[in-house]
């Protein structure tokens, strides 16, 4: 496995792999793995083949985080990444540093930012103003530095999958887009690089997002609803966990992304939860 982590050395191997036919299978990273990441590496594999190549970047991006957010205390171990992903028969790994991806002082040198302007604006994006920003931004750089036939993002990211979808439509990048299904821990909670802020009673409370996913789907099982009265229903059934602080619920048409007045089956629920400072986010097509 090469660790690469300039540009110029990624996109030089990328092209050499290009004019021989190669397929470059790519999933991009914020680090801190876990098996919900490694399932997409699987998933990459697979797409390419054995003789394509599976690339994955490594890279905290700050610019998806919000000035108030947790870019410095966000969980890393480069080296246990490494270890998983050689064993995984991971081609590359890409980790360039915040100089090499923005640079000048503190990103001076950069002023170029891509922007989706329509499924970007609700859920995540209305909490987080500045966050798919960032995504659309550095997933532009990376699919220009690793040059992918196809990228495998998560379900987990429902919203941020959506928004780089259209984003590779609207613009026209030659690559695919996978969305492979989330991966959970047996109690049902989604797995993410941020379950590691919660104590255990966070964590044990934690569950309560997807067991209100559970919940609407239970209750549009055999008749539609109105989103508002499902909405209040679960506002009070998450806030029986008495460190949970509901940021949002929202139900809504997974084309679209436009919210819905009625709940039906097949209608895309999405939810965010604070446990502390901590937020978890989840979702699921009912
Ligand atoms: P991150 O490192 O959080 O930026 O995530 C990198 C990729 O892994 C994104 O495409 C995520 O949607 C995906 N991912 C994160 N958590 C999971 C999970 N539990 N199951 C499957 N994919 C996931």
């Amino acid at each position: 496995m090469q660790i690469v982590s300039t540009i110029t050395a990624m996109q030089r191997l990328a092209k050499k792999w290009q004019r021989t036919g190669t397929r470059i299978g790519f999933v991009p990273t914020m680090g801190y793995l876990h098996a919900g990441h490694l399932s997409l590496v699987k998933r990459a594999r697979q797409v390419v083949g054995k003789s394509g190549k599976v690339v994955v970047s490594i890279y905290v991006n700050p610019t998806q985080f919000g000035p108030k957010e947790d870019l410095a205390k966000y969980p890393r171990d480069l080296k246990r990444d490494l270890k998983s992903l050689c064993e995984m028969g991971v081609d590359v790994v890409f980790t360039p540093n915040d100089a090499e991806m923005y640079p000048g002082k503190t990103g001076s040198g950069f002023s170029t930012y891509v922007v989706e302007e329509k499924l970007s604006r609700p859920m995540e994006g209305a909490s987080r103003p500045t966050h798919f920003r960032g995504v659309t931004t550095v997933v532009t750089k990376l699919f220009n530095i690793v040059l992918p036939d196809v990228a495998v993002f998560g379900q987990k990211d429902f919203q941020q999958a959506a928004v780089i979808q259209r984003m590779v439509a609207d613009l026209n990048f030659p690559l695919q887009i996978i969305v492979a299904p989330t991966l959970r821990e047996r109690d049902g909670l989604a797995m993410s690089s941020r379950n590691k802020y919660l104590d255990a009673e966070q964590r044990a409370q934690a569950v309560i997002l997807f067991h209100a996913l559970q919940a609407a789907q239970a209750a549009v099982k055999k008749k539609s609803i109105s989103a508002a009265r499902l909405k209040a229903d679960l506002k009070e059934f998450i806030t029986a966990a008495p460190l949970a602080r509901l940021d949002y619920v929202e139900f809504f048409d997974p084309e679209t992304l436009q919210p819905v007045a009625q709940v039906k089956r097949g209608t895309q629920m999405a939810l965010a939860v604070f446990f502390g400072k901590t937020r978890l986010i989840d979702n699921a097509r009912l």
